[in-house]
């Protein structure tokens, strides 16, 4: 699959090593600091393409970019992949509602969420791919779980035996009638009769009619959705034969935790021996006025009707910097008119030839992002020392200060 255009960065100007980067795990639900190393590989699970692009994924999405660019910034690499999962059930529903063809909405879904990562400088993966184009992995990663004993069959279609590993649960922390509950809220199937444990996940769908199917090995059908990623993750991250776990990073939506990051979990733990991350990382959800921004609510805001009514992606990205990644949060009209008058005054000092010291600012910015990303002390910082260039304050150099911002925050004006 075609990624976005890559977003130029700035390579960061300090005098000093950057802080290891901490960040909070949510298996073990504390703060952990990445070790140095000269590479990082992150795995960020991408959109299902039929309601691109909300600010909820755009938050998401935002938050594995400061990543990036705080462990790039270190003068690490990131091995940096993303899936697009464009063939599942929720694709499917909404173009049979719609009256239009699966893979045009796909399509046209993934060309806007392409567009809207441009607009918000969000850096492309070096590999984005799709769950169509990975069908000959996923295959590949099937026929070796029932190698091992770990699938069985209901009618034609193929399920993975999730408790093959002792420690199933290990990720989010839930017992298993809340597992069950939430796994049929997310696209589970825990009372089908046949199943030899409720929480065994579907790893490839027979054919159903009228539907598309992909020949293989395990017949007419498609992949479920949890081995996509477990399989993308293996082929594009391969690890080190030393290395304890497959990847350094997991990432993506707090609403992936369970059944998704759990199982893909599971099943890398089968195929590999290996646990799948070292850190998994997972960004809060975000509400609109008081409210869960959800479909079936119908209040998400789209990034790109934001910037058809003229705002300036910026401003998007500087309200959603905010407030905490973790942090489950609201957006309203006033987070974002705010963000937009603080951009205004900071590109009024930035116009400016003479502006407030820079080094202390630029540290204090180093250090809120290193402490688990904490972008509203660095905004802060940014705030105080606009303020201060704009009321006569001198000594800095401006051109370290848009170094900092771009590198950093991916803030360019
Ligand atoms: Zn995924």
């Amino acid at each position: 699959m075609k990624s976005w255009p890559q977003v130029a960065v700035s390579a960061f100007e300090f005098h000093e090593a950057l802080p290891l980067l901490v960040l909070t795990n949510s298996k073990t639900k504390s703060k952990q600091a990445l070790q140095k190393k000269d590479a990082f590989r992150m795995y960020v699970c991408g959109i299902t393409p039929y309601d691109a692009t909300h600010l909820g994924h755009a938050a998401t999405y935002l938050t594995f970019d400061l990543i990036q660019r705080y462990l790039q910034a270190s003068g690490s690499t990131v091995h940096y992949v993303q899936n697009i999962t464009d063939i599942d059930d929720p694709l499917l529903e909404r173009a049979l509602r719609d009256g239009i063809d699966w893979e045009e909405l796909a399509t046209s879904q993934i060309d806007l969420f392409r567009s809207d990562m441009v607009a918000l400088r969000v850096i492309a993966p070096k590999h984005y791919i799709g769950a169509v184009e990975a069908i000959p992995l996923v295959v590949k990663a099937i026929e070796e779980l029932s190698e091992k004993g770990t699938t069985y069959l209901i009618d034609k279609d193929l399920y993975f035996m999730n408790m093959a590993v002792s420690d199933f649960g290990a990720l989010s922390h839930l017992d298993k009638a809340a597992m069950e509950e939430i796994f049929s809220q997310r696209g589970g199937d825990p009372s089908l009769v046949g199943k030899r444990d409720s929480l065994d996940c579907l790893v490839w769908m027979a054919k159903r009619p009228n539907e598309p199917g992909w020949d293989s090995s395990l017949g007419v059908g498609r992949p479920g959705w949890h081995i996509e990623c477990t399989a993308i993750a293996q082929e594009y991250l391969a690890p080190d034969k030393n290395d304890l776990e497959l990847i350094d990073i997991q990432g993506g939506g707090s609403d992936l935790i369970f059944p998704h990051h759990e199982m893909c979990r599971t099943q890398a733990k089968v195929l590999t021996g290996k646990e799948l991350a070292s850190t998994y990382v997972h960004a809060g959800m975000l509400g609109l006025d008081g409210e869960k921004m959800s479909k079936s609510k119908g209040n998400l805001v789209f990034v790109s009707h934001l910037v058809a009514q003229g705002v300036d992606p910026m401003a998007i990205r500087y309200a959603l910097m905010s407030s905490r990644y973790r942090e489950d949060r609201m957006w309203t009209d006033e987070i974002l008119a705010k963000a937009i008058m603080d951009i205004s005054n900071l590109q009024a000092a930035l116009a400016q030839d003479n502006v407030a010291d820079t080094q202390p600012v630029i540290s204090e910015v180093v250090h809120a992002l290193s402490d688990d990303l904490d972008t509203p002390r660095a905004l802060r910082a940014i705030q105080e020392w606009s303020t201060a260039s704009r009321n006569g304050a001198a000594g800095g150099n401006v051109m370290q200060m848009r170094n900092c911002l771009d590198s950093l925050l991916g803030l360019l004006f």
